[in-house]
């Protein structure tokens, strides 16, 4: 009774004996780990395997690591999957890209496999706290977004949104810093059957911006990619 099943943790990593010791202290920690060995394999292990979480090497052969992350970014089921990119010390501006390109967190190598469950672990106990809206309602400093009574605040004021501006920001707020793309965002705000570009999904930020002054900082727009909420103050 109460015993929750282990979580998946997939390990893309092509030296064996990273991957075999990673492994071995995630599976101490109780989680359940699949491995692949290069970025295609982890790619089609993402599908099948469907984890909690995945833990991704950025040198890897066929496909590298920063496009493994791109496309599990890219499909709207694995859009929010948490990533923890394994970066060597020389490459420590791919690590930047890494996180632009929606990586959750960067563990450099040498690391020590403690380190890195400490790391699986936050991440998924943060997942698991901006996941949960039972209230029905999201705060965002002086925002609130009421979902039961299809409402936004700013403060005791109402702001009248239009549908789209709405599903947008309550999407956003699910996910703070979270990089979430054009396509995800028009998949899922606006639907499959939904002939438009991406560009609706720019002009609908630029108004929700433009109707919330506070959000103009706070949505970044991430390269060719697509748009994050940055996490509020005092949630890290
Ligand atoms: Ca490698």
């Amino acid at each position: 009774m109460g015993i929750m099943p282990p979580k998946t943790i997939l390990v893309v990593e092509d030296e064996k004996d990273i991957l075999q010791l990673v492994k071995l202290y995630l599976e101490k920690e109780g989680f359940r780990v699949v491995t692949a060995m290069t970025g295609l394999e982890g790619l089609k292990q993402v599908a099948q395997e469907q984890p909690h979480l995945v833990v991704l090497d950025l040198m890897l052969p066929e496909m590298n690591g920063l496009d493994v992350c791109k496309r599990i970014r890219a499909k709207t089921e694995t859009a929010m999957l948490p990533i923890i990119m394994l970066t060597a010390k020389a490459e420590e501006s791919d690590t930047v890209i890494g996180l632009e390109l929606g990586a959750d967190d960067y563990v450099t190598k040498p690391f020590s496999p403690k380190a890195l469950t400490a790391r699986v672990k936050a991440l998924l106990r943060r997942m698991e706290r901006t996941s949960t809206a039972d209230t029905g309602q999201y705060y965002y400093g002086p925002l609130t977004m009421d979902l039961g009574r299809h409402e936004v605040r700013l403060g005791q004021d109402e702001i009248p949104l239009t549908a789209k501006e709405f599903g947008l920001l309550e999407h956003l707020l699910q996910h703070p810093g979270r990089v979430l793309t054009r396509d995800v965002l028009l998949n899922t705000v606006w639907g499959y059957d939904y002939f438009g570009t991406t560009r609706t999904v720019d002009v609908h930020i630029r108004r929700l911006k433009q109707k919330l002054p506070l959000l103009e900082d706070a949505i970044v727009s991430v390269k060719s990619l697509g748009y994050k909420l940055k996490e509020p103050a005092g949630n890290v």
